[in-house]
């Protein structure tokens, strides 16, 4: 299934994870703080780089390999994941839209992580509708000023850079923003019901002068294209870490039922508890093959790719979703306390049927795949 190499860099994600992430994830939950020595580990692994092109110093993986790393970091903890996928989100739009200038300053610093990007789109009145964002862009001389609140940004308490999508006369623009512009200011939102150690803050940008160098795509493109292009990869690395949540739940399901004795036997001989191990089973085995497809059409720079990343992303946070409740359903009392792991699991779950498209827009968007391709079959 994987090649030689993608196999080789799986181990050594998976080897990883459980030595420098895993051990310390509940902990970082806990104190909803992602410690600043785990965002430099993995810049300095060059994780935060792997699929920025070599030529700007990043590794210039495949698709297939980004989703490996992000399914052994979600199964470790799904904040440290999220903080791979905006990061990635943010090098892919610099790459994709940004002007040669831009791309020659920022690309270096993001492949290296020595400065850290996030994606700032969402407002207190729009979310779904990314479109109608209410932040402002007004031209001035060469500049543009950014008036606005953006809500939910994950790492954005902890990040360097932001891509923010403004309103402008053109429509929704984006460009990137430094943390240190004057009137740049963050707010911690904490207690989330999952990804806690994610950071994730209020940013405000009050008469922000931003370079207009620093513009990606055109006025008007910022959420057709260039938002459309960082979801996109967003949603194939979530896909992948629900994965890792599915893997998570599995491995501390079984351990739990092959350790737990209720009416005189080990609870995994209850037939009951067996559905919903098998259940999961099935879930985490199906999730990863959509995902493995999504990858390798990613890489075959197949028009496919988009439908079955959508897909993948759907039914792995929906297979997420279930198998954590299940998981905490195993645990009985101890999977509703902070002792377990399951109880994070349950929280992350949910957040990822939020983000990146919350599963109701993916089942929009995938009805509306369905009736295209069969009406293009008709027509052959
Ligand atoms: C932990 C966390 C981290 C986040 N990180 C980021 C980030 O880094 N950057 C960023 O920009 N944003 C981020 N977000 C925001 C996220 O992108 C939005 O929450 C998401 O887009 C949904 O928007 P909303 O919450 O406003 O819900 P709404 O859009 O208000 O939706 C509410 C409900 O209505 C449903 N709904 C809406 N429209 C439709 C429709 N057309 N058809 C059917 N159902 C519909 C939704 O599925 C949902 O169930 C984050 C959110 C969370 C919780």
């Amino acid at each position: 299934m994987l090649t030689a190499e993608q196999a080789q860099a799986a181990k050594e994600f998976r080897d990883f994870a459980d030595r420098e992430i895993a051990p310390h994830a509940d902990a970082y939950h806990e104190a909803q703080r992602t410690p600043p020595e785990t965002i430099r580990l993995l810049a300095d692994e060059g994780l935060l780089g792997l699929p920025v092109p070599e030529q700007y110093g990043g590794g210039g993986c495949d698709a297939v390999t980004l989703g490996l790393l992000a399914g052994e970091l979600g199964r470790a903890c799904s904040s440290v994941r999220s903080l791979l996928t905006v990061h990635t989100m943010v090098a892919h739009a610099v790459n994709r839209w940004g002007g040669r200038a831009l791309k020659d300053t920022w690309l270096p610093r993001l492949a290296s992580g020595e400065r850290i990007g996030a994606l700032a789109v969402s407002e207190p009145g729009a979310g779904s509708d990314a479109a109608g964002v209410t932040t402002t862009l007004t031209k001035d001389g060469d500049d543009w000023l950014l008036d606005g609140h953006k809500k939910w940004i994950t790492y954005g308490e902890s990040a360097d850079v932001f891509v923010v999508v403004g309103r402008t006369d053109a429509g929704p623009t984006a460009l990137l923003v430094e943390r240190d512009t004057p009137g740049v200011r963050t707010e911690l939102i904490e207690d989330l019901i999952g990804i806690r150690a994610s950071m994730t803050a209020n940013v405000y940008f009050d008469n922000c002068r931003i370079p207009g160098a620093n513009l990606l795509a055109r006025p008007g493109l910022g959420v057709s294209h260039v938002v459309g292009a960082a979801l996109d990869l967003g949603r194939y690395t979530v896909g992948w870490g629900c994965v890792g949540i599915l893997d998570a739940c599995l491995d501390a399901s079984v351990d739990y039922a092959n350790s737990r004795v209720q009416f005189g036997s080990l609870i995994k001989e209850h037939q009951l508890v067996r559905r919903m191990i098998s259940n999961m089973y099935t879930d985490a085995h199906a999730a990863r093959l959509l995902c493995l497809e999504a990858g390798r059409l990613r890489d075959r720079h197949d028009p496919g790719a988009l439908a079955a990343t959508s897909t993948a992303k759907y039914f792995a946070a929906t297979a997420a979703t279930r198998a954590a409740a299940d998981a905490v359903q195993i645990h009985g009392a101890n999977g509703c306390s902070s002792d377990y792991s399951v109880q994070r699991y349950l929280g992350d779950s949910r957040v990822m049927e939020v983000i990146e498209g919350s599963s109701q827009l993916h089942q929009v968007g995938l009805a509306e795949y369905a009736f295209q391709e069969r009406a293009l079959r008709s027509v052959r």
